[in-house]
């Protein structure tokens, strides 16, 4: 594990935010860290940034028991620029800051701007910049020490379609480099870019694992079938349904308890010279079944 946490706790006075959570996070893995608001996501990325100080738990990270900041990357869910000056001004400060040495720093400030696409506005006042370019900024700022770790805070939510697949194409290129947490409710985006999910509800772990684990786990058999004519009498008489949805007269969703089920249908469908026109699988959103998840 490139870190982990252990019944990390944050309590304000008679408040719990976060409440004993426990997960790990393999090198390279882009996770999405999942909850409703006030769930208690950023309160935990900024105990693992090591911005906040956990009531209890621990945190190790690269087998040390502690956080080493120089090896993390944060763009927070509100990032605060200096707007008076240039974005190349902007990452001389924080890189300075970041302690990146002075004969690389120039470089550094060159590459990030390029990768996410500033290059041109590198003169400018950032108080000129739109949402989506400063976006971009906190994360070349979040980049400037080459991290192994990048933890972004709602990194797409705030941003309108075309920003979201900017910051969403440069995720794309990080995870191949870096490992990346991100919290996010935007969950269509979320799927698109993480291999793994954390879900929070109310402070509290619900579910962690691999989208290929929450899928074996919670995705349901479900196929779309059209039929020539009705398929009520072959409902009837089928086995091992868990559900039907009706569209309109030989078109329905059923979802079956098992592949046999399924198969046995379609059989059923024969006897009863009901013919097929489509039979078709349908893939759960991470969506649904995030919402299965959470509401079981
Ligand atoms: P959002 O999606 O709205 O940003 P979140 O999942 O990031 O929500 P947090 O901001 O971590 O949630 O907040 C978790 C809980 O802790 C909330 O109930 C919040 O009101 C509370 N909380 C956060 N910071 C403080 C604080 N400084 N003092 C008291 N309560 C706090």
């Amino acid at each position: 594990m490139l870190f982990e946490v252990e019944e990390l706790t944050k309590k304000y006075r008679q408040h719990t935010a976060v409440e004993s959570i426990s997960f790990g996070i393999e090198p390279g893995s882009c996770v999405a860290l999942l909850g409703r608001n006030g769930a208690g996501k950023t309160t935990t990325l900024q105990m693992i940034a090591g911005l906040l100080e956990q009531t209890s738990g621990k945190v190790s990270f690269m087998g040390k028991p502690y956080i080493d900041k120089k090896h993390i990357g944060f763009l927070p869910q509100y990032p605060q620029f200096f707007s008076w000056m240039t974005a190349e001004q902007y990452l001389h400060f924080v890189g300075s800051l970041s302690e990146v040495k002075k004969n690389v720093l120039k470089e550094k400030i060159a590459e990030v701007l390029s990768f996410t696409g500033l290059e041109q506005a590198r003169k400018r006042k950032i108080s000129g910049f739109s949402g989506g370019m400063k976006q971009r900024l906190g994360l070349a700022q979040a980049l400037i020490h080459n991290p192994t770790l990048l933890l972004l805070d709602e990194p797409v939510s705030a941003l309108d379609p075309e920003g979201r697949r900017e910051v969403l194409q440069l995720l794309f290129q990080l995870k191949e480099k870096m490992t990346i947490l991100f919290s996010t409710h935007v969950l269509h985006d979320a799927e698109q870019v993480c291999d793994s999910v954390v879900m929070l509800r109310e402070g509290s772990l619900v579910w962690s694992g691999s989208l290929e684990q929450l899928k074996s786990e919670n995705e349901e058999l479900t196929f779309f079938i059209e039929a020539d004519s009705s398929l009520e009498p072959v409902i009837q008489e089928a086995k091992d349904i868990v559900s039907v949805h009706y569209y309109e007269k030989g078109k329905v969703d059923v979802t079956f308890v098992n592949v046999k089920a399924s198969q046995q249908f379609i059989q059923k469908c024969v006897e009863l010279s009901v013919t097929i026109l489509q039979f078709q699988r349908k893939r759960d959103t991470l969506e649904d079944m995030y919402l299965k998840v959470m509401e079981s």
